[in-house]
């Protein structure tokens, strides 16, 4: 059982202690439209939960009163969706139109009461005599028919001998009611539909305030358990229920907040467009918040149970931070699953000083997995690593391989990069390197000491696989719908490169692929020929990490801290790598932690910046520009397709600090250095763009400006000294922006007051 006692259970314990039931029943009732989200999950976890903690049971129920949206593909699903969640139904799957017969005759008995009636006002009128909050409804003339007519009339809707909306039967209740849903709510309505169970048996349907209080007591139900919204309806249900004076046990309806998760939508009828519309590739695309979706894309039935534990059972509605579902399949993964070496993006590595092959025994887990197994990796001359685990102009705090600085293999040597080859256009294409011997993991008395160890495999052996990395369907927080969607959710990685133990020894579904995150076998497109695997979740753990800090400053504000993780309110965690240089920009280089987030979580930026900062030492005008002008020009090109070079952006940025042009023309010359690809010292040499520092040609020119404006330089020694901008801004644009900002302020000043 749940460690903590919700209202829930307290009520269900209560009951059970007073003697109202012998035993719990509840019920899960889905509408077989669409199928079931990770909502349904939370849903499906408090009925089956309540009714096994407390020895009883539950029904599944398809809520079938809508024969046009209903599908037995939704029924197949929900089925499947609550037996991988690890539930079991008791009996077999129930329908509410297995009960249609039984329902008729309730509806029956109230007509008899003189508790029903049918109406046949239009739907216009109809709306018009409900009334609204503030004034009360009125009853339409058809509430006088006599019992005998309305018997007459239900009968014959029921045969069919009218058109749909014709005429529809009523409770006879309180049309000045304060809840509104009391004013005679519909009971049934007349529909000409084929239903996918009971076929055209029957024209006319029940209403859902009507059919599902009457489904749970023939069910012998005891805790109606549903989401807030059916707060309101709880009257109806009592109504019928006790109206036609039911032999007890009788069910009573208990409300909780729906669950609702950030960036998703989460009704079914809005799945279903996307479904539809193709933005995803089925119900159970693995960016999708249904349970298929979230089983595709390897999440386990555990970890998404926990998180339903986890959040609670709330009597008011929020919305529950994606990161914290996140959080819990990293959990539950971390402790279950063989961690191997996959490559995605792979270089390849040349050992020069290594002859022949060998076999490395790895273990599949860590020391704090109580688990055991390992596997073989072949080692070789000729292997790949991760093409941004190596840099040849590495900003300071860069851990892993450069020509200066050695790295571990995973569970293997030291290797020391001795050459980088390029392609003509500077591409590096291959990295030759030298291993030391005596560093063999587990083995190492080679005495040298590096700062990490990073994935690799052996280049004739690796596997190609085929990798999808998923993102968040969409990029609004709360999104409406497919306007929202986030076009970048899904990269598909062709040919990523994985030790071959993954593929022929097949020791588990699910991997953490060192370093990169845990992925799953695609259930429905794996092959051995064509291996693909889902990423499920990254490693870090920033929803622990975020709820850690909060806790421990006891403060909502964001601090310069959680900057690093979040950023516009969007989780994405930083490689460690990635967080070392944040560090290193905000506490050595100064730069705020904006810019540092941009520069430090892109490896072209913040490879292009460390080259800068070799020429030029002006950490923030550089990272300025890096993170802005050339980091708009990098979304579209790759480093050596830029029309500039790191040399040139220094150059440009010396100019400004040594007050040659300012920053407004620079602007301009990076702009012509963009057209042209000319040195920035040319482009203002010809263009004759050198800033105006020398007074004696601003100061005709400020009096110029004073000349033309008399009245504002009178208002300004009025006292209204705002206008000092005024007067600079006039001045730097009679210079054509190529005046010294400081010295025309200085100036201005100065002859304003003199
Ligand atoms: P949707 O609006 O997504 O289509 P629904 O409420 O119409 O959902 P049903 O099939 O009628 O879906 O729901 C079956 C059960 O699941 C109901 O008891 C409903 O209250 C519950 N449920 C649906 N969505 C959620 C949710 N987001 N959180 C918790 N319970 C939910
Ligand atoms: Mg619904």
């Amino acid at each position: 059982m749940s460690e903590h006692k919700d209202f829930l259970r307290t009520i269900v314990e209560e009951d059970l202690k007073s003697g109202k039931y012998n035993e719990v029943v509840t019920r899960f009732p889905p509408e077989p439209n669409g199928f079931p989200h990770i909502g349904h999950a939370k849903s499906i976890a408090i009925n089956f939960g309540i009714a096994k903690d407390y020895k009883g049971h539950c029904n599944l129920r398809m809520d079938d009163t809508n024969p046009t949206t209903e599908d037995t593909k939704y029924v197949e699903a929900l089925k499947e969706a609550i037996e991988w969640l690890g539930f079991e139904w008791e009996g077999e799957v129930r329908f509410t139109s297995d009960y249609f017969p039984k329902i008729y005759d309730y509806a029956i008995d109230l007509i008899k009461m003189g508790k029903a009636y049918v109406d046949s006002v239009n739907e216009e009128e109809m709306r018009e005599l409900r009334g609204t909050v503030t004034e009360p409804g009125r009853r339409s003339k058809y509430a006088e028919r006599s019992i005998e007519e309305n018997l007459d009339l239900f009968e014959r809707m029921k045969n069919g001998e009218f058109e749909d909306g014709a005429h529809v039967l009523r409770a006879k209740i309180d049309m000045s009611a304060a809840n509104m849903k009391m004013r005679d709510p519909l009971m049934y309505r007349i529909r000409h539909a084929h239903h996918f169970r009971a076929g055209d048996a029957w024209s006319i349907y029940p209403m859902y305030d009507f059919a599902h209080c009457l489904s749970d007591y023939i069910e012998g139900v005891t805790h109606s358990i549903c989401t807030l919204e059916f707060e309101n309806n709880r009257d109806i249900y009592d109504w019928v229920l006790d109206t036609l004076g039911l032999e007890p046990p009788r069910p009573y309806q208990h409300e909780f907040a729906r669950l609702g998760i950030n960036y998703t939508v989460m009704s079914k009828r809005k799945l279903l467009e996307l479904v539809e519309g193709g933005q995803v590739s089925g119900w159970d695309d693995p960016r999708m918040p249904t349970i298929a979706g979230y089983k595709r894309r390897g999440y386990t039935p555990e970890s998404i149970i926990n998180f339903c534990d986890q959040i609670g059972i709330a009597k008011a509605n929020s919305m529950v931070d994606v990161a914290q579902l996140e959080f819990c399949i990293r959990d539950d993964l971390n402790t279950k699953v063989p961690r191997v070496l996959c490559v995605l993006d792979p270089i390849k590595v040349n050992i020069e000083n290594y002859e022949g092959s060998e076999e490395i025994e790895a273990p599949y887990y860590p020391h704090d997995v109580p688990k055991e197994g390992s596997r073989k990796i072949p080692f070789s001359k000729e292997i790949y690593i991760e093409r941004d685990d190596f840099m040849e102009n590495p900003p300071k705090g860069y851990f892993r391989l450069t020509p200066e600085q050695s790295v571990r293999l995973r569970h293997a040597y030291i290797i020391t990069c001795k050459e980088v080859i390029k392609d003509d256009q500077g591409n590096i294409v291959e990295i030759i390197a030298t291993y030391h011997p005596d560093s063999k993991s587990g083995e190492d008395s080679s005495g040298i000491k590096v700062k990490s160890a990073i994935q690799w495999v052996s280049a004739s052996e690796a596997k190609k696989v085929e990798i999808r990395l998923y993102d968040r369907l969409f990029k609004e927080e709360a999104p409406e719908g497919v306007e929202d969607i986030n076009p970048d959710s899904l990269k598909i990685i062709q040919n990523a490169l994985i030790e071959p133990a993954v593929i022929t020894e097949k020791c588990d579904e699910r991997y953490q692929f060192e370093r990169q995150g845990y992925f799953y076998a695609d259930p429905v497109d794996y092959t051995d020929e064509r291996p693909v695997f889902n990423k499920i979740v990254g490693l870090k753990d920033s929803w622990g990490k975020k709820s850690k800090e909060k806790k421990t400053t006891g403060k909502t504000e964001a601090k310069p801290q959680e900057k690093k993780v979040q950023i516009d309110g969007e989780v994405v965690p930083m490689t460690e790598a990635q967080e070392k240089l944040f560090t290193k920009y905000t506490d050595d280089l100064g730069l705020n932690s904006e810019v540092a987030n941009t520069l430090a979580r892109d490896d072209k930026l913040s490879y292009f910046y460390a080259e800068t900062l070799d020429v030029l030492h002006s950490p923030v005008a550089l990272a300025n520009i890096v993170a802005n002008d050339v980091a708009r020009e990098l979304k579209t090109k790759q480093l050596d397709e830029l029309s500039f070079t790191p040399t040139q952006i220094a150059a440009l940025i010396k100019m400004v600090d040594d007050e040659t042009i300012s920053s407004k023309i620079a602007k301009q010359v990076f702009e012509e250095m963009l057209k042209t690809g000319e040195n920035p010292t040319d482009i203002v040499e010809s263009k004759g763009l050198i800033q105006i520092s020398d007074p004696a040609v601003i100061l005709p020119i400020i009096e110029e400006v004073m000349e033309k404006n008399p009245d504002n330089v009178e208002k300004f020694r009025a006292g209204n000294t705002k206008l000092l901008g005024f007067f600079v801004g006039q001045v730097l644009k009679a210079t054509g922006g190529k005046g010294n900002p400081s010295v025309v302020n200085k100036l201005v000043a100065q002859k304003l007051r003199s």
